[in-house]
């Protein structure tokens, strides 16, 4: 009979296999029970069910759908869950815990659009490309008074409010996903619930009215995506005592900023500047004298101006209403046009040669003399700044007449530092406008929504980047979900066998160690004057060949062995990227400008280039400001969201993108396998059902249920009313252990305490 077959009580005390296979094919249990039904692998990797009709030795023959039959080797078979646990909605329901089961329950469960499934403690998303009917204000209520149980973002962000209260402990939501997986729609239906239960102040349209303006300057089209964010993000949402929403604070993190001057065929800038040149009213295209996209050639470079289903026009005006409401008022946000008009308007900047040495200067068009009016300087200044550069070597100053190359570079070094300046400038006004609830209480939940892990055919300095912050979050989710638990039953001592999981401390060495790692090479290359991309991949090679996460390849070409696959980078631009040099010349330039953004942003740039300095960056390569490399202030970065992060509760929701091409209904298994493996879903089913993630200490547990007790003993020690708590409300002894200090509950026991607790 089924019953036979589905033992999910006896699967989740069950010890769990000693070995490491990939696939957790539940050998063990395969053995003992009849099976009725097993996955098969075809040869394209896909996996389909089959019935088996009989075994006989080590062969097996199975009917598959449209009764072929075939016969295979038992042991290449992975067993199937019963059909009764089609589609649980958790998927440490499952009996049988495989790779193939857990595909096959996302893609049921997918098609009748519920793209939400529990790992354990982890949510996953699969993206739907389509409206899916989850969401609004019904949904939401339902979700606040608990009356829907099923996995959501909803349902995540509700546990994080009450655990903020209960526990009067900071929470954290920490998104992840590839490119497309679905990250920042998740944040913004995260940031919809907590706005929804912690509204009423006002500031919390303030903090929905963010997400539009940081899209419009943030993210762009790619290949991957219509709308990728091309920062990280982490906004942190303040409350008071009585669970309102008081202030808000947005941290960014890593602009992609080469894009404004470069981007593939195909991919797009930044979205407002396809905004702008489409939605600007005829006074505004006056006075900054805008023509449409297709003429400037930061944008045309690209071929590809609009977006299916996008109305560029439209979206500027949602932009300058969001930019009222977060208070930028309507001076700012015509200087805010006006430095994004310069940028196009400076792509525009051409060069003709002056002597016969190839040195070069502006051409005094159009172009020049209003960049020059936009940004409020004098035309020759600008002139001067584009075709000299003066440096400082010692104590003097020499100037350098600039090629061709070096011009087109100081250009668009240039429009890139004005872009970003832009960019920290608008998240600037954004927090002061957030900030109107100071006083903090200390509560808080923080939503991070970063970009996730990246493998291209070809990886640069973005991508290493990127997948270095990818392992420090790895880590945390590990410590986390695996360790500290681990580690607390230990402590605590009840009885618990160790389950192995893959640590990622050594590829976070590998990028991390002092003096010799990828960072610190990095940036000490990045100090020589002569140092290029291909003595920077030959110098890493030299050092960390003898590192098992490291890989040397041909030339410029290296691999690190990352949690979630390998990835091989390519040396091409990473010094330069790194340096990130803007000379001083421009720095002065702006700083003479009549307007108040390029000052803005000049001083902001000296600041930066003040910033305490480890040994002599870059003095001697001609750059003229010392400044952290890009790499170290990253890192700098991502430390001290670790830190903050640290302090929290975390929530994680792992987004899952089903196919490459955006398209609704289409579910490939190896493309979402892949992903799985990446983010070690598995691994958390596979230790939580084992687990007791829920606990509480004796005196916590007893103040907060004693009042629940038949028989008044309140008076007795927490253990003992512990104790009488959880033989009066039957909880059974396999589903909870008594600790030195703590009681430890499997998942969902607790639940009945509070049901009866809220209901009293
Ligand atoms: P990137 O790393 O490139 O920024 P991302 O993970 O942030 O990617 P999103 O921009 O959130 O990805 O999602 C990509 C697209 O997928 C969205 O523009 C939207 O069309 C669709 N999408 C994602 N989540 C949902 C959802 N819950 N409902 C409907 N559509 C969704
Ligand atoms: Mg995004």
């Amino acid at each position: 009979s089924l019953s036979d077959d589905m033992d999910t009580d006896a699967a989740a005390t069950m010890p769990l296999p000693q070995s490491d296979e990939r696939r957790w094919s539940d050998t063990s249990a395969y053995a003992r029970k009849k099976i009725l039904q097993s996955w098969i692998q075809l040869p394209n990797g896909n996996w389909e069910l089959g019935k088996i009709l009989s075994t006989s030795g080590e062969e097996s023959v199975l009917s598959l759908a449209e009764g072929k039959v075939i016969k295979v080797m038992s042991e290449t078979l992975v067993p199937a869950n019963p059909d009764i646990l089609d589609g649980v909605d958790d998927l440490m329901q499952l009996s049988y815990l495989n790779e193939p089961s857990v595909l096959y329950n996302l893609n049921y469960r997918y098609n009748q659009d519920m793209i939400y499934t529990k790992a354990g403690p982890v949510l996953v998303a699969v993206n739907p490309f389509k409206e899916v009917p989850l969401y609004g204000s019904s949904y939401i209520e339902a979700y606040r008074k608990r009356s829907n149980d099923s996995p959501h973002v909803y349902a995540i962000a509700d546990t994080a409010i009450r655990e903020m209260i209960r526990d009067e402990v900071n929470q954290s939501i920490i998104i992840s996903g590839e490119s497309g997986a679905g990250k920042t729609e998740t944040a913004k239906i995260a940031m919809q619930y907590l706005a929804a239960l912690g509204g009423g102040s006002g500031i919390e349209y303030e903090i929905l009215k963010t997400n539009p303006i940081l899209e419009a300057f943030g993210n762009a089209k790619t290949l991957r995506n219509d709308n990728s964010s091309r920062f990280g993000k982490l906004i942190e949402i303040y409350f008071s005592e009585t669970g309102k929403i008081s202030g808000a604070q947005v941290q960014t993190f890593l602009l992609e900023k080469s894009r404004v001057v470069q981007c593939a065929e195909g991919e797009r800038s930044y979205h407002i500047f396809y905004q702008l040149c489409a939605g600007a009213s005829p006074a505004l295209r006056e006075k900054l004298n805008l023509t449409s996209a297709h003429e400037y050639k930061y944008l045309r470079q690209s071929n590809c101006y609009s977006i299916s289903g996008v109305d560029d026009a439209e979206r500027f005006h949602t932009v300058k209403e969001a930019l009222d409401i977060v208070h930028v008022s309507k001076e700012d946000q015509e200087s805010v046009f006006a430095m994004l008009a310069a940028v196009l308007w400076l792509g525009n900047v051409s060069f003709t040669v002056i002597d016969n040495e190839n040195h070069v200067e502006p051409v005094a068009d159009e172009s020049l003399s209003t960049v020059a009016k936009l940004i409020g300087c004098n035309s020759n200044d600008l002139k001067l700044s584009l075709s000299k550069r003066n440096m400082r070597v010692g104590k003097d100053t020499i100037v350098q007449k600039l090629t061709l190359p070096q011009a087109i570079d100081a250009r668009d070094a240039l429009a890139k530092s004005i872009y970003s300046c832009l960019f920290d400038w608008l998240v600037e006004q954004i927090n002061k406008s957030l900030a109107v609830g100071k006083r903090r209480t200390g509560r808080s939940i923080s939503i991070l929504d970063i970009y996730g892990f990246e493998s291209f055919n070809k990886n640069s300095f973005e991508q290493f980047c990127i997948n270095y912050a990818n392992e420090r979050l790895q880590q945390h989710f590990n410590r986390h979900l695996f360790k500290l638990e681990q580690e607390e039953y230990i402590q605590d001592g009840i009885d618990w066998t160790r389950v192995d999981f893959e640590d990622n401390q050594d590829c976070l060495s590998l990028f991390e160690k002092k003096p010799l790692g990828l960072l610190s090479l990095l940036d000490e290359e990045s100090t020589f004057p002569n140092g290029t991309d291909l003595t920077l991949a030959n110098k890493l090679k030299q050092h960390l060949l003898s590192n098992s996460c490291f890989r040397g390849a041909r030339e410029k070409l290296f691999t690190v062995v990352h949690y979630a696959g390998e990835v091989t980078y390519e040396t091409t631009g990473f010094l330069e990227k790194n340096r990130d040099l803007l000379h001083l010349d421009s720095i002065q330039l702006l700083s003479s400008c009549s307007c108040h953004l390029p000052q803005a942003f000049a001083s902001s740039m000296l600041i930066q280039s003040e910033k305490p300095v480890v040994g002599p960056l870059y003095k001697a390569g001609g750059a003229d400001s010392q400044r952290l490399s890009v790499a170290t202030k990253f890192k700098g970065q991502l430390f001290q969201l670790m830190q903050r992060l640290g302090n929290t509760t975390p929530h994680f929701i792992r987004c899952i993108k089903p196919n490459n091409v955006q398209s609704p209904g289409l579910y490939e298994q190896g493309l979402v396998l892949q992903q799985l493996r990446c983010c070690g879903v598995l691994e958390v089913v596979r230790i939580s059902r084992s687990g007791f993630p829920t606990r509480m200490s004796h005196q916590k547990f007893a103040r907060r249920y004693c009042f629940l007790l038949v028989e008044n003993i309140a008076d007795k020690d927490p253990l003992s009313v512990s104790v009488a708590i959880l033989h009066q409300f039957n909880i059974l002894p396999e589903m909870y252990q008594v600790g030195y200090t703590k009681l430890f509950f499997r998942t969902g026991q607790i639940g009945v305490l509070e049901d009866t607790r809220n209901r009293t």
